[in-house]
C-alpha cells in the first residue's frame, strides 16, 4: 500500500520495486469509489488508467528511466480537453461532448508519464466560488461535509484533499485554484499569465484564464509546472520564456523583502482570527530577519468591480459559440425559426450564474455603457499593473490572505451573488495584473477549517515564488511555530 507523501518519495518506491503503478491506480480507484459522496469527479477513466499503469510498469521492468511524472496519478478539471474523453465544463450545454484534441497541458502530462484518472467537477464554465453552480451538483469539502470546497475548481481541490489522486489541474481566472486550495488545506498555484498554454482549456475570460496546479506540497506543484509550462505555437499568448527549474531548495539564510497591501489587512470583512494569524506571521517573519512592509493601496475597492466587468465582457463573447447547432445540447422543443432555436438551446443549456454573467457582460459592452464600464475597468487594470510593477522593484513578494473567511457552509452565499463576488477580493488581484500566486496552507481556524497565506510574485518569477513558498511551508513553519 502506498502512503502518499510526494512525487519524489513515490518515485523512490517505484524505482526500488516496492510498489507498482498498477497497485497505486487500483488503490486510487477504490478510494474514489469509497468517497463518491464528495462528488469530486464527473467522469472516471478506470480501465484506461489501469491500462496506462500497466504500460508504465512495463517500462520500469524493462529498465527504462522514470519519466518526470512517471505513474503520477492526476485528475483534471472538466474544462480541459483530453482527446476522446468527455469535457462538459459542468454544463448541460456540453452534454455528451467529447474532446477532439488534447489540451497542450494534458498532452505534456501524458508525455511526462502521468496517468489521468478522471475529470473533476467544477462550477459551470468555471464561474463561481463554491462549486455549487455545477450541472452535476455541488462538491463537498472532505474535512466537513456541510461546507463547500471553494470554487470554481472545487472537484480538483477535493480530489487532492481526500487522497483521490496525487496532483490535479484546475483553472484560475480570478482565484479558482487558490481559493479552493485554501478552503481544503492544500497547495494551489496560479502561474503567471502565459506561463502555461491555454490551448484546449475551455475559455471563460481569455485575458485572465490560466491553468493552475493543486498538490499536497510545494515540490509536487513545482514538478508538474516544470512539465506543463512553456512556449506553445497553438497559443499566441503563451510566453516563449524558457522553463526553469522550479523544484530548487531554498537557502536557509536568505532574507526576503515582503510587502503587504495595508487595506487587505484592514478590510472590515476579514475574519478576525485570519487577521490575527496573518499579523502574527508578519511578526515572526520580521523576527526571523525578513522585511515586512505595509504599502498603501487605495485601488483595493475597485478590483472586484473591475474583475467582474472585464471577465463578464470576455465571457459574453467567448460563450457565444455555444449555440447547440454544431455540437452540444440541442433542444427537442423548438426547431424554427432559427433564432428561437438558438435561444432555446442556450436557455435550456446554460445555468443561472452563466446566464447572469453573459447578460452582465453584454450590458457592459453595449453602446452607451462601454466607456462607463468596460473602458473604466480597463483603466483600473492598467493602474493595478503599474502599481504592482513599482512594488516589485523594491520587494520579492506580496503577502496577503487568500480569502476573507474559511470555507462557507453549503448554500450560505447562493442567494447573494454580490456577497459571493466580494469574497474574491484577495485572489482577483493576481489575475488582473497577470502575476503568479500561490496559496499555502498554514493555519487552522477555531471552526476546524484550514486557511493559509497567499504569496504573489512578479511576472515569470515562479522560481522565487516556489522558493519562498517552500520556505514558508517547511522551515519557517516548523522552526518558528508558524
Ligand atoms: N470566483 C471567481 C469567479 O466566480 C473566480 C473564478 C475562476 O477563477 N474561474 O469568477
Amino acid at each position: 500500500m502506498l502512503g502518499y507523501t510526494s512525487i519524489t518519495n513515490y518515485h523512490q518506491q517505484l524505482a526500488e520495486g516496492i510498489i507498482t503503478c498498477t497497485q497505486v491506480v487500483n488503490q486510487y480507484i477504490l478510494q474514489i469509489r469509497s468517497q463518491k459522496h464528495l462528488n469530486a469527479f464527473t467522469t472516471i477513466f478506470e480501465e484506461e488508467a489501469l491500462e496506462r499503469a500497466f504500460q508504465l510498469d512495463l517500462q520500469i521492468t524493462n529498465g527504462e528511466a522514470l519519466l518526470p511524472l512517471h505513474g503520477v496519478v492526476v485528475a483534471i478539471k472538466d474544462v480541459l480537453c483530453y482527446k476522446g474523453h468527455a469535457v462538459t465544463a459542468a454544463s448541460n450545454i456540453l452534454q455528451n461532448f467529447k474532446s477532439i484534441y488534447n489540451a497542450t497541458a494534458v498532452q505534456r502530462l501524458l508525455d511526462g508519464g502521468a496517468i489521468i484518472i478522471g475529470n473533476c467537477n467544477c462550477d459551470e464554465f468555471a464561474m463561481g466560488s463554491t462549486n455549487e453552480n455545477s450541472a452535476y451538483g455541488p462538491v463537498l469539502n472532505a474535512l466537513d461535509n456541510i461546507r463547500v470546497p471553494g470554487g470554481s475548481s472545487g472537484g480538483s481541490a477535493v480530489a487532492v484533499q481526500a487522497g483521490l489522486c496525487m496532483v490535479s489541474l484546475g483553472s484560475d481566472t480570478g482565484g479558482s485554484v487558490r481559493q479552493p486550495a485554501d478552503f481544503c488545506g492544500i497547495v494551489g498555484l496560479k502561474p503567471t499569465y502565459g506561463r502555461i498554454s491555454r490551448y484546449g482549456l475551455i475559455a471563460y475570460a481569455s485575458s485572465f484564464d490560466q491553468i493552475g496546479i493543486f498538490g499536497n506540497n510545494v515540490q509536487d506543484v513545482a514538478k508538474v509546472l516544470e512539465v506543463i509550462a512553456g512556449a506553445d505555437e497553438m497559443d499566441s499568448t503563451c510566453s516563449n520564456l524558457g522553463v526553469k527549474q522550479y523544484t530548487g531548495k531554498p537557502q536557509e539564510n536568505e532574507k526576503y523583502r515582503f510587502a503587504y497591501l495595508i487595506p487587505t489587512i484592514e478590510l472590515p470583512g476579514l475574519d478576525t482570527e485570519i487577521k490575527q494569524h496573518i499579523e502574527c506571521l508578519f511578526e515572526k517573519l520580521r523576527a526571523g530577519g525578513h522585511t515586512v512592509v505595509g504599502i498603501p493601496f487605495p485601488l483595493l475597492d475597485h478590483i472586484v468591480p473591475a474583475y467582474y466587468v472585464l471577465t463578464t465582457a470576455e465571457a459574453s463573447s467567448n460563450l457565444g459559440r455555444f449555440d447547440g447547432v454544431r455540437f452540444g445540447y440541442q433542444t427537442p422543443n423548438v426547431k424554427v425559426p432559427l433564432t428561437e432555436f438558438y435561444k432555446t438551446n442556450r436557455n435550456e443549456g446554460f445555468g443561472k450564474e452563466v446566464k447572469r454573467r453573459i447578460m452582465l457582460g453584454s450590458f457592459v459592452l453595449s453602446a452607451g455603457f462601454y466607456d462607463a464600464y468596460f473602458t473604466k475597468a480597463q483603466q483600473v487594470r492598467r493602474l493595478i499593473f503599474e502599481q504592482t510593477e513599482a512594488i516589485f522593484s523594491n520587494f520579492d513578494a506580496i503577502l496577503m490572505p487568500v480569502s476573507p473567511t474559511t470555507a462557507f457552509k453549503l448554500g450560505e452565499k447562493m442567494g447573494n451573488p454580490v456577497a459571493m463576488y466580494l469574497a474574491d477580493i484577495y485572489t482577483v488581484f493576481a489575475n488582473l495584473a497577470g502575476l503568479p500566486a500561490m496559496a499555502i496552507p498554514m493555519f487552522k481556524h477555531s471552526n476546524g477549517m484550514p486557511f493559509g497565506i497567499q504569496v504573489v510574485s512578479n511576472r515569470f518569477e515562479e522560481v522565487s515564488l516556489h522558493l519562498i513558498a517552500e520556505r514558508l511551508s517547511t522551515t519557517l513553519k516548523l522552526r518558528q511555530g508558524i
